[in-house]
């Protein structure tokens, strides 16, 4: 049984990709951070060593022992883990050693690189040379939420393969029967998650998730009414978090959006619509003091400087530039 959920037409092409022996050698998975990359990989690894019919089984021993990450041919790089030995060369050549050895307990060895984006250029250069000769019963799955930062002779040899959010209504409904989650508790989880299922596994079992949510919001509206010199000040904090690591300033900008969307479509007479449906009254509030045009330009500056911090542009600069265009 394949675990990753809502896509179906992803299963197929790999089901017949095995039951034809058309596999590719080298796949990449795009989508949003906890869309289910990571679980669709382990699935088809399983899917490749099954020792059952009905691939993946989630029962013989092969499958059970990916599923525990004890399985010998399977490898799961994780490129930001305290563990790894640093977003380079020396893991991708360990890795290109490995591939050249036969399966030691399965039938094809399978590397899942994890955050692929975050390879240095010399490790992405190192890692074609596996892409253009890529020995037999191997299989490279490349996952990426930026798939823009790429080098162009990486993507081209691997094939693409897409992941979607769910609807939010499927999420909520996830949550409600199988997770028992309040009705309320899942209709705001589904909305953050923007339908990605993992993120609101997550936050279900986490409240720092939440917590820090709530924080951001905190920070959002008291930075409405702050003068210049608090909110250079709040962009240099966030400079100093982009600094030691990508994830939490890009989950704050992410936030960020998110509530000035929701400025934009109460605005707009959209209520049904938000996504911080908790905080209506403090959104309603803040949009009283806006117009139309003021949220949608300060919105096109934060989706720039989203992409500009993919770029990396200087962060500081983006965030002060941010913050002198806040209406
Ligand atoms: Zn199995």
């Amino acid at each position: 049984m394949w675990q990753v959920l809502g896509q179906p037409k992803i299963i197929t092409l790999l089901e017949h990709g095995i039951q034809r022996g058309q596999l590719s050698h080298a796949y990449l998975f795009v989508g949003p951070p906890h869309v289910g990359k990571l679980t669709l990989a382990i699935n088809f690894a399983q899917a490749v060593n099954c020792e059952s019919q009905d691939v993946p089984c989630q029962q013989c021993p092969s499958c059970r022992r990916i599923a525990a990450a004890k399985h010998a041919d399977v490898q799961i790089m994780d490129l930001v883990s305290p563990e790894a030995k640093g977003i380079g060369i020396d893991q991708i050549r360990d890795m290109q050693m490995a591939s050249h050895l036969p399966p030691y307990e399965g039938k094809r060895k399978v590397f899942i690189l994890d955050k692929v984006d975050l390879l240095s250029h010399e490790a992405a250069n190192c890692l074609l040379k596996t892409l253009e000769e890529p020995p037999p019963n191997v299989h490279l799955v490349l996952l990426t939420a930026r798939e823009s930062r790429l080098l162009p002779t990486v993507l081209s040899r691997c094939q693409r393969v897409e992941l979607h959010p769910l609807p939010t209504s499927v999420v909520g409904d996830i949550l409600t029967k199988h997770h028992n989650i309040s009705h309320d508790k899942a209709s705001l989880l589904s909305r953050l998650s923007a339908g990605c299922l993992g993120w609101a596994l997550l936050a279900k079992d986490d409240n720092r998730i939440l917590d820090e949510r709530q924080q951001s919001i905190v920070t959002f509206i008291d930075l409405s009414s702050a003068n210049l010199q608090q909110r250079l000040a709040y962009a240099a904090d966030l400079a100093a978090q982009f600094s030691k690591g990508r994830d939490r300033a890009a989950e704050v900008l992410s936030s960020w959006l998110q509530w000035w969307r929701d400025l934009l479509l109460i605005k707009g007479g959209n209520r049904q619509s938000i996504t911080n449906i908790d905080c209506q009254t403090a959104l309603s509030s803040q949009a009283e003091g806006l117009t139309i045009r003021q949220i949608s330009e300060f919105i096109r500056h934060l989706q720039a400087a989203s992409k500009q911090l993919e770029q990396n542009v200087n962060a500081r600069l983006a965030f002060e530039v941010l913050m002198l265009r806040m209406p």
